[in-house]
């Protein structure tokens, strides 16, 4: 179910519950991946910002997270931070901050955020396969890649024509 505020995410996800070990941050892929990568934008970094009040819908670390749930797994506190953070992204769209996120040229949906695109854009220079496979969500990525295959059918014939 959607929540409603970040205080409700962290009594949904037991962000609430975190003791604050470190374990999420030093077993988490982007302190390897991203050179700009530092405590404030980690999982625990993160958790203990919302649990001190800060506001987490203005702050760009929320957009760094790869969702990849590693941390989930390791937590002894059963803190749920992906879905946290997916949640805080969430209400952040809901008030209006969306400069931080790709959408789908189609439906308009989230797609991933631009710091991954921005790591990915540098890692592959430029190439178009990187931005083309990100300009959608996936059910928009699914329905214009088939679109674009019966396109290319051998002998395919145009309707009308
Ligand atoms: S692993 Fe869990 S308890 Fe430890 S700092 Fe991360 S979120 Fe908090
Ligand atoms: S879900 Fe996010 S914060 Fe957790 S380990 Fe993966 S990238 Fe790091």
């Amino acid at each position: 179910m959607k929540a409603n505020s970040v205080n409700e995410l962290m009594r949904d996800t037991g962000a609430i519950l975190c003791v604050e070990c470190g374990k999420c941050a030093s077993a988490c892929p982007m302190t390897e991946i991203f050179q700009d990568f530092s405590y404030e934008v980690s999982p625990r970094g993160i958790v203990e910002k919302a649990l001190f009040g800060f506001d987490l819908l203005t702050d760009v670390g929320i957009w760094f997270c790869l969702t990849c749930d590693v941390c989930t797994e390791l937590c002894p506190a059963g803190v749920r931070f992906r879905d946290f953070v997916q949640g805080v992204r969430a209400l952040a769209i809901e008030e209006g901050v969306t400069e931080h996120g790709v959408f789908c040229e189609r439906c308009g949906e989230f797609v991933v955020p631009m710091h991954t695109v921005k790591y990915i854009q540098d890692m592959t220079r430029g190439q178009d396969s990187a931005g083309d496979y990100l300009r959608f969500c996936p059910s928009c990525r699914q329905y214009e890649f088939t679109a674009k295959l019966k396109e290319m059918r051998p002998g395919r014939r145009v309707l009308g024509a």
